[in-house]
């Protein structure tokens, strides 16, 4: 079984890749890839032409799917990260995020990825690959905030050749800001509503 050691505030931290492929294979994450491909078909993305879905799954087993919403305004545009993760507050509360996944390309891309190849996707550490899509800054602290402080909180990200890529929250939000560094907590331990 695979390990390897990452670095996140000076402490290392073991990740076992064997673990994480296993947990890619069961047919929640299926539909997180499903739900969110169907998702981003929806996105409202007239200036950018660029449509983003997100699927989380939560603590509880439940999956949610956003997509990106752009306003001529700009600034009032809602991102599909913080689309989704709202859209799980709305229904469970203030729970944990258990893993995300992402699809990201521009609109006259159809990302090519059919249901009964998902199971056999590699999952692989995120390379530094300016074509694959990954949160925003501004998502990546929205992200964090519904990860309890699970720095190895899984983001997976789908190419526009139909390949999965994985990083953790720790890699792409290593020095993070969260209601921890203020002595708050969104919820008790447990998942509940805190
Ligand atoms: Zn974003």
């Amino acid at each position: 079984m695979t390990q390897i050691t990452k670095w996140w505030g000076g402490q290392p931290q073991i990740v076992n890749l064997g673990r994480l492929d296993q947990m890619s294979l069961d047919e929640n994450f299926a539909e997180m890839i499903r739900v969110a491909i169907a998702a981003r078909k929806n996105s409202q993305a007239p200036y950018s032409k660029f449509g983003v879905g997100a699927a989380v799954e939560s603590e509880s087993g439940k999956v949610y799917a956003g997509c990106n919403v752009e306003r001529c305004s700009y600034s009032q545009t809602t991102h599909a990260e913080q689309n989704v993760i709202d859209s799980m507050v709305t229904t469970e509360g203030s729970v944990r995020i258990r893993r995300l996944f992402l699809v990201g390309a521009l609109l006259d891309v159809d990302v090519p990825i059919l249901d009964h190849d998902i199971v056999h996707k590699p999952v692989v550490l995120c390379p530094c690959n300016n074509e694959l899509v990954w949160p925003c800054g501004h998502c990546r602290q929205i992200v964090w905030e519904n990860c309890d402080g699970v720095i190895l909180t899984p983001v997976y990200t789908l190419s526009k050749s139909g390949d999965l890529f994985l990083a953790h929250i720790g890699d792409l939000y290593p020095f993070p800001f969260g209601p921890q560094n203020i002595g708050i907590k969104y919820r008790d331990e447990g998942g509940q509503n805190g």
